[in-house]
């Protein structure tokens, strides 16, 4: 049986999860959950549980690896061996270098880096359940772990994907979706000014499944996106309500 003739989408037009071409999975997100970072955040999204820990700034060392006109911005995703169905073998590969590297791309578009010369923003990314969509959920909880952290931005950046699925363009692909379907697209954006921050395109799409892919990640983007303000907003203002108390 060829991949296409899966079927993903039924004649009602609900996915496997029961889902509709354009609904989003179940998002959970949680500002400043560890005590020794600087900013951090745990996100579920669908199948996905994703934990970020950011340090910094700080001096970055070695000290060849300073810039001295900005700070760096280094992301490091890493999934655990237990994320997956099959153990992962542990440590770098290829696939997470980069991952970490359009990561660290993107964070870099959105933290006003030309503040802290010759300092690094560390930014760790452990994926602790994967089902799709994991650099989307990793940088999600990296702009929320960043402003938990206090790091100047000119925006929290967001991230969302649309795909193809038996021949229609749909949002978020889940697990089988991500394995079977046609093409994913990774859509990363500054909500404010609708700066692109990553793209990324598995699989194939015409140009118009291509436009209609984009736009349906980017209205993903900014749903995600007052999730984010949401959980920062619960953090925040309950530090506020004791700060009241006193
Ligand atoms: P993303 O997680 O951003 O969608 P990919 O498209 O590369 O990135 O991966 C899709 C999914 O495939 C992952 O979310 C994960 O569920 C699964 N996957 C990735 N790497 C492995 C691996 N080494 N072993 C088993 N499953 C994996």
């Amino acid at each position: 049986m060829m991949k296409s003739d899966i079927k993903l989408i039924n004649s009602e037009g609900k996915r496997l999860d029961g889902r509709s071409p354009e609904d989003l999975r179940k998002i959970k997100i949680e500002a400043g959950v560890l005590h020794r970072a600087d900013g951090s955040c745990y996100l579920e999204w669908g199948g996905n549980k994703v934990l970020v820990a950011v340090y910094g700034p700080r001096e970055a060392v070695p000290r060849h690896c300073q810039n001295p006109l900005r700070a760096i911005v280094q992301a490091r995703y890493n999934m655990a061996a237990f994320s997956v169905e099959d153990r992962k073998r542990p440590g770098p590969d290829r696939r997470s270098v980069e991952i970490s590297k359009v990561i660290s791309e993107a964070l870099e578009r959105v933290i006003l880096t030309e503040q802290f010369p010759r300092a690094t923003v560390d930014v760790n990314i452990e994926v602790l359940d994967a089902e799709a969509g994991t650099r989307c959920a990793g940088l999600t909880a990296a702009g929320v772990a960043l402003v938990d952290a206090g790091i100047p931005m000119r925006d929290i950046p967001v991230a969302c994907a649309a795909g193809k699925i038996n021949g229609q363009v749909v949002l978020d692909l889940g697990n089988e979706e991500d394995n079977l379907g046609e093409a994913d697209l990774p859509v990363a954006i500054s909500p404010r000014t609708g700066e692109v921050l990553l793209l990324q395109m598995d699989g194939h799409l015409t140009f118009d499944e291509f436009n209609k892919a984009f736009d349906l990640a980017v209205k993903g983007c900014h749903i995600v996106s007052d999730l984010q303000k949401k959980a920062i907003m619960h953090k925040y203002q309950s530090v506020v309500a004791a700060e009241v108390q006193e």
